[in-house]
């Protein structure tokens, strides 16, 4: 059966406080053998650390996501400073700009990316990064600051320019639902030009689930299902797909070291 890694999972989150443990257990008889749980605020950091803690293939990112400054505290740096030497964290995100909501404060978002990219920097950790409509300051930014340990650009939605800054700064690219919609014509077309080894598989569960879960709360259980995707997309074997993919994500965040 194919080892498969979801690279971006929120299973920390109350969606799954039912039948966390039942989901865990499907998604490895899935064949999924590995889960990065993203942070996105304080919030979240103590419940990924505590499921990290119990599941031995369950990694943690922690991280202050753009999308919630109004959540954010000013003592939330330090704190996050702080956690990064946990074992568990094996990476920052996810962070990044977020420029499709009209209203977001384009400056404050930049000073917290900036921030936790130093953070990163200095701890020696890859990048989880969540972008919209910002990947050409991303990379700027992050060229700027001369950050040398890549990661991951989650959702990746970025035209093939953008996509070639990310691979010259030494970053994967995760695909997930939105691949299997036969009206995502930009991500389609860009799995299918991509070097295998720049993708990565995740689901972002609970959201953005696959065609065939449409409506429905999205699991890593699914995680299969962009796999076939990706593989129908590409013309080649899933069981290769699978192997590399994995290997790509466990690279990115330097779980093999
Ligand atoms: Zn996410």
């Amino acid at each position: 059966m194919a080892t498969l890694f979801d690279s971006h999972c929120h299973l920390d989150d109350p969606a799954f406080d039912p039948d966390r443990d039942q989901i865990l257990a499907a998604a490895r008889a899935a064949g999924v053998s590995g889960f990065l749980l993203p942070g996105v605020g304080h919030w979240t950091w103590g419940r990924q650390l505590h499921l990290a803690g119990k599941e031995a293939d369950c990694f943690c990112a922690l991280g202050l996501h753009p999308l919630f400054l109004d959540r954010h505290r000013s003592e939330d740096l330090e704190r996050l400073a702080a956690l990064l030497d946990h074992p568990n964290v094996v990476a920052i995100g996810e962070i990044g700009l977020d420029y499709y909501p009209p209203e977001v404060d384009r400056q404050a978002q930049q000073a917290l990316f900036e921030a936790q990219v130093r953070l990163a920097k200095a701890a020696d950790l890859p990048l989880v990064l969540h972008v919209r409509r910002a990947h050409d300051q991303v990379t700027a930014t992050l060229r700027r600051l001369r950050f040398p340990h890549g990661g991951i650009c989650h959702a990746c939605n970025a035209s093939r320019q953008q996509v070639q800054r990310y691979l010259d700064l030494g970053f994967r690219l995760g695909f997930g639902g939105p691949l299997t919609y036969p009206r995502s014509h930009r991500i389609r077309a860009l799995v299918q030009a991509l070097p295998v080894e720049a993708i990565c598989l995740e689901t972002d569960a609970p959201d953005l689930p696959p065609l065939n879960h449409r409506g429905e709360r999205n699991s890593p259980v699914y995680l299969p299902e962009v796999l076939n995707a990706l593989a129908e997309l590409r013309g080649e074997p899933p069981e290769r797909l699978a192997e590399i993919t994995t290997c790509n994500a466990r690279q990115a965040l330097k779980l093999d070291l």
